[in-house]
């Protein structure tokens, strides 16, 4: 089943605690934590001490998506604040097996994230060595777009990679996630070991409702 990261680029940021409290006890599996740099990306969002401060609110696993270009300088603030996952963009790491070994060497779980235009063989290399593969189904820097369609066709062909080399590599689909985009994502990826999907879920009146709605 479909785990279901509710993305707080959604959350009233002036409400962010009781926001959390709320997702959490909605059915939420894990919390995903977009941060900008307002370079890689054209925008600004959050950095750690956010982070540390969702830390002390919540169980759910932190999945922190670093939209930073070479973020290497910046990982051991983003560890020390207590994130679960780190998700680096592969066009915006020069040595990216360097800092995909800094992040487990601190005993985190490892991911990449592709852009809509970045192909899957830009993983060959380094897919053995990660917890989960991102793909972004919109270009990122903005919430609110729309689902890109090639993106089901691109999650099926990456299915097959991981499941023809054995692979455990879970595989997370972010961007204009609904119920419909939420039903394909999962039929396309329903034989990957995980998948998983950030999603609007704040702002909507009832996050359990919505949540029940996106699994199906
Ligand atoms: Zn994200």
């Amino acid at each position: 089943m479909t785990q279901i990261a509710p993305s707080i680029l959604a959350a009233d940021f002036a409400r962010l605690g009781e926001e959390i409290a709320r997702v959490e006890a909605a059915g939420a599996d894990l919390l995903h934590v977009d941060v900008m740099d307002g370079h890689f990306v054209p925008n600004l969002t959050i950095g750690p001490p956010v982070i540390k401060a969702l830390d002390a609110v919540t169980r759910l696993p932190l999945d922190v998506h670093l939209m930073v270009q070479e973020p290497d300088a910046l990982l051991p603030a983003f560890i020390d604040a207590g994130s679960d996952n780190l998700t680096v963009h592969v066009e915006a790491c020069r040595h990216l097996h360097r800092t995909i070994q800094m992040i487990k060497d601190a005993g985190m779980h490892a991911s990449v994230v592709l852009n809509p235009a970045t192909p899957l063989h830009a993983l060959e290399e380094i897919l053995p060595e990660l917890h989960m593969v991102l793909l972004m189904s919109v270009n990122p820097g903005f919430g609110g777009q729309r689902f890109i369609p090639s993106t089901l066709e691109k999650i099926r062909a990456l299915k097959q990679q991981i499941t023809a080399r054995g692979l455990n590599v879970a595989i997370e689909v972010d961007g204009g996630v609904n119920a419909s985009s939420a039903r394909a994502i999962c039929d396309a990826g329903a034989e990957c070991p995980r998948c998983q999907t950030p999603a609007a879920i704040f702002g909507q009146p009832d996050y359990a409702a919505a949540i029940r709605a996106l699994r199906g």
